[in-house]
């Protein structure tokens, strides 16, 4: 792969600066640190914006309001959020997964319908797969949806729904036909968090926070022209959409890996151990180097994932590598930080003396979840055991 860049890719990292130069918010360092609850009507917004001059999602066709970035343009793009320490984009899920599962398998009425508002992150999208008795095992799933004419009628029980509480629309796996073979017998419906039925329960975290939920279902009515792709095809649409989630949050998360380690090299010259600056400890400096070079890694694994999107239209089961890979990185990148920093590092926000706002202390217990979300690491070494080296089923 040639990694210096083409005039067409300059052209797109110019264009890029300067619209940044133009439109970046000067005020997020005021917001980073608050309650996603409180941030999010400001991260809503500057996905808007972004959305307004196509560069909200710059890998999706141009015909959907992307760019039709290639591979590189979307690695610059991710580059260049993270040189200037953008924020975030509000729908995270609607424009990494759920956005592009929809124009894979979308009729052109729910594309219409949909894609635009996930775009400007005027509708928020939040994904309804796990249940209290399937995680792993999501083909076990018993949330199920019965036709009366015209509707499904769902019953039963998601949890861990992330952004459930914000949620305008979910996208839903149900069992429809209770008798086919697990995998056989599931549908994926589009439904609207408005719904008569649906109720949305906060679960708190040991951060504190309440990101994610359980939602109950009961005869909730959902128009049968919300099915997205074939009636008993679930599987197939939600396994895609792990797919993209598995694939594609690496980019998105280089931003806030460059970030730490920049912030972590930082700070060791601050924080002293054995009467010396951190970063002279040499076990320390290793450590700050491994990880500095594993973020590179990270970024190159990207790309591979990338490229096998460019190159096939669709994510490969290689995404379960980059997956396994930034969320153990992530963990050990803010193990690291609590070495440096030492008790301060498990002061919260708010509290006296805390290091940056206590990002230390919230990112060291978040990055548990890293490698249970999206597929646990077990789950993902199956993927890769079996999928792409070609080994036996475990199981
Ligand atoms: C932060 C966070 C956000 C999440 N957001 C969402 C969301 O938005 N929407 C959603 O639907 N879900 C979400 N989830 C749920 C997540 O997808 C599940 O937690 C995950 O799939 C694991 O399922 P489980 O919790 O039921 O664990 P289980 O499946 O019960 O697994 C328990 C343990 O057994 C191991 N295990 C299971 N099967 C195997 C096997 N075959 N081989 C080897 N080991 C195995 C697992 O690795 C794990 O260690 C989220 C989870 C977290 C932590």
């Amino acid at each position: 792969m040639d990694l210096n860049l083409t005039p067409q890719e300059t052209k797109f990292r110019d264009e890029l600066r300067a619209w940044l130069a133009t439109n970046l918010p000067k005020d997020w360092d005021a917001w980073r640190e608050k309650p996603l609850e409180e941030s999010f009507p400001y991260l809503r917004a500057w996905q808007k914006k972004l959305s307004q001059d196509g560069w909200a999602a710059v890998s999706w066709p141009k015909e959907y309001g992307g760019r039709s970035a290639t591979l590189m343009e979307s690695a610059i793009f991710w580059e260049e959020m993270a040189r200037v320490e953008a924020p975030p984009m509000a729908n995270s899920l609607g424009l990494g997964l759920i956005g592009p599962t929809i124009i894979a398998y979308g009729t052109e009425e729910q594309k219409k319908r949909f894609i635009p508002k996930i775009l400007s992150a005027e509708e928020i999208w939040c994904q309804g797969f796990s249940e209290p008795n399937a995680g792993s095992d999501l083909a076990s799933l018993q949330t199920e949806a019965r036709l009366d004419g015209d509707h499904y009628i769902v019953n039963g029980q998601k949890v861990w729904t992330s952004y459930g509480w914000v949620g305008n629309w979910c996208e839903l796996v149900v069992r429809t036909d209770p008798v086919a073979p697990k995998h056989k017998g599931l549908t994926v419906l589009l439904v609207d968090m408005k719904s008569p039925g649906v109720e949305v329960r906060p679960l708190r975290q040991m951060t504190g926070e309440s990101e994610f939920n359980e939602i109950f279902f009961r005869d909730v009515r959902v128009p049968a022209g919300n099915v997205l792709g074939k009636v008993n095809d679930g599987w197939n649409v939600a396994v895609s959409t792990l797919m993209y989630e598995r694939g594609s949050y690496g980019a998105r998360l280089h931003l806030i890996f460059t970030r730490n380690i920049t912030r972590l090299i930082e700070l060791s010259r601050k924080f002293l151990r054995n009467g010396k600056p951190a970063s002279e400890d040499p076990v320390i400096r290793q450590k700050l180097a491994q990880c500095y070079a594993e973020i590179e890694i990270m970024r190159l694994n990207q790309m591979r994932a990338f490229s096998r999107i460019t190159a096939t239209g669709v994510p490969g089961p290689e995404g379960s590598i980059q997956k396994i890979f930034w969320s153990e990185l992530n963990q050990r990148v803010q193990q690291l930080a609590q070495e440096i920093l030492g008790p301060y590092g498990q002061l919260v926000a708010g509290a006296g003396h805390a290091v940056d706002k206590g990002i230390w202390s919230y990112g060291y217990l978040r990055t548990r979840g890293n490698t249970i979300e999206a597929g646990t690491s077990e789950v993902q070494r199956n993927i890769i055991g079996h999928f792409v080296l070609g080994l036996p089923r475990s199981y």
